[in-house]
C-alpha cells in the first residue's frame, strides 16, 4: 500500500484530528463554569481598570481536571475583553515541567513578550526587571501563568515563589504590572514552603474536582459536535457514555479528561485504520486496553479459577450476543454452563 494513499484518502472518522489534541483549546468549556466565574470575579478589577490591583489565584487539582485548559480559556477571554475596551492586558502561560528554573520560565516570559534577551548572564531577578521595564514602556499589563508550580517547588523551593510574588514591589511604579495565576496538583508542595511565603499563596484558591461519567460524557460531545473533531455520524451516544464509564470518577475511574480524550483519538484511530465508518464500543475498549493495558495476560495470570470462569462467561455472552452491554443474569447462566462443562461447582451469586 502506498502511503500517500493513506494520506491522501479522507478520513470517514476525523472532521479535524487537531482539535483532539492537548494543546487545543475548546470553544467551550462544559464543566467548569463555576471555576471561571470565580476567576473572573478575582481578576475583575485587574481587567477592569488594569494598574489598580494586582490578584493571585492559585488553582489546585489532580490531572486532567481542566486546570490548564481553563487558565487558557480564561486568558483568552481576558485578552478580547481587553482589546475591545483599548487596553492593552497580554496573558502568558509558562510551565515548569518544561522549564524548571525560574531563570528559564522569565526567558520563556521574555520570549513570548517578542524581547530579545542577549543569552549571556542576567540573573532572573534582572530578566524580571527587563520584562518590567518592557511593560511599563508599552504601557502594557501581564497575567502569567505559571502551570505545574510543583516542579518549581521542587527544584527552587521557597525562593523562586518569593521572587515571583514580590515581582511588583521590587519595581518602583505606582501601577501593577503583573497578576500571577499559579496551577498546582496538591496542597503536599505547598507545605514545603516557608510559613510567609505560603501564606501570601493562600487566598484565592479554586479546587478543581475529578469529572464524573456524565460531566466526561459533556466534554466529549462539546469536543464532537461544537469543535467539530469527529463527524456526527461517526460516532453514536453509547460509545460516549462507555467513554464515561471508564474514567468518570463516579465509576471508579480517574476522572481525567485527558484520558478520555485520548481513549476517544485512539478509538477514532482503529476505525479509520480498519476503514470503518463509525467508531464503535469494541474499538474503545481496545484503545482502553491498549493505553491501560487492562487486559494484559498478566493480569489474567493473577486471577483465580472462578473468576476466569466468570471472565468467560462475560466474553461468550458478548460474543453471542453482539452487544456492547449484558446483563448480570445472562453471564450467570453462560458461568453455569461453563462449570458443567468443566465439571465445576458453581459458586452462589
Ligand atoms: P490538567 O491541567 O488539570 O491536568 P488539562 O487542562 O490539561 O488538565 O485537561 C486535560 C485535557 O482535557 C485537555 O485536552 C483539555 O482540553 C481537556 N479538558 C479538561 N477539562 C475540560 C472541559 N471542562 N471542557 C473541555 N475540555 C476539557
Ligand atoms: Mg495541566
Amino acid at each position: 500500500m502506498r502511503l500517500h494513499e493513506i494520506w491522501h484518502r479522507k478520513s470517514a472518522i476525523f472532521k479535524d484530528e487537531s482539535k483532539l489534541s492537548i494543546d487545543y483549546v475548546p470553544v467551550e468549556l462544559p464543566n467548569r463554569e463555576d471555576e471561571l466565574l470565580k476567576l473572573a470575579g478575582i481578576f475583575k478589577s485587574f481587567v477592569e481598570n488594569p494598574g489598580s490591583l494586582s490578584p493571585r489565584a492559585i488553582l489546585i487539582g489532580p490531572v486532567g481536571t481542566g486546570k490548564t485548559v481553563t487558565a487558557k480559556y480564561f486568558g483568552k477571554q481576558v485578552e478580547d475583553y481587553a482589546y475591545k475596551r483599548n487596553s492593552n492586558i497580554k496573558y502568558v502561560h509558562v510551565n515548569c515541567h518544561k522549564d524548571r528554573t525560574l531563570y528559564l520560565l522569565m526567558t520563556r516570559v521574555a520570549e513570548e513578550l517578542n524581547l530579545h534577551i542577549p543569552r549571556r548572564g542576567f540573573s532572573s531577578r534582572e530578566l524580571m526587571n527587563i520584562i518590567w521595564s518592557t511593560l511599563e514602556n508599552r504601557n502594557q499589563y501581564l497575567i502569567l501563568t505559571i502551570d505545574e508550580t510543583d516542579y518549581l517547588i521542587a527544584t527552587s523551593g521557597s525562593e523562586a515563589i518569593y521572587d515571583l510574588t514580590r515581582l511588583y514591589d521590587e519595581c518602583i511604579a505606582d501601577q501593577y504590572r503583573i497578576s500571577l495565576i499559579f496551577i498546582l496538583r496538591d496542597y503536599t508542595k505547598l507545605y514545603k514552603l516557608e510559613e510567609c511565603v505560603r501564606s501570601s499563596l493562600l487566598h484565592n484558591i479554586i479546587k478543581f474536582e475529578p469529572y464524573t461519567s456524565d460531566q466526561i460524557v459533556d466534554i466529549l460531545e462539546s469536543r464532537i459536535y461544537k469543535d467539530g473533531a469527529i463527524y456526527p455520524e461517526a460516532i453514536d451516544e453509547e460509545v460516549l457514555h462507555t467513554i464515561g464509564e471508564l474514567v468518570g470518577v463516579d465509576k471508579g475511574g480517574k476522572g481525567d479528561a485527558r484520558q478520555a480524550i485520548e481513549i476517544l483519538w485512539r478509538a477514532g484511530k482503529y476505525a479509520e485504520c480498519e476503514g470503518a465508518n463509525k467508531i464503535t464500543v469494541e474499538h474503545v475498549r481496545k484503545a482502553y486496553s491498549d493505553i491501560y493495558q487492562v487486559s494484559s495476560i498478566y493480569t489474567l495470570d493473577n486471577l483465580r479459577k472462578h473468576e476466569l470462569i466468570l471472565l468467560l462467561a462475560v466474553v461468550r455472552t458478548l460474543k453471542l450476543k453482539g452487544t456492547s452491554e449484558v446483563a448480570l443474569g445472562e453471564v450467570e447462566q453462560e458461568y453455569r454452563a461453563i462449570c458443567k462443562e468443566l465439571n465445576e461447582r458453581p459458586r452462589g451469586h
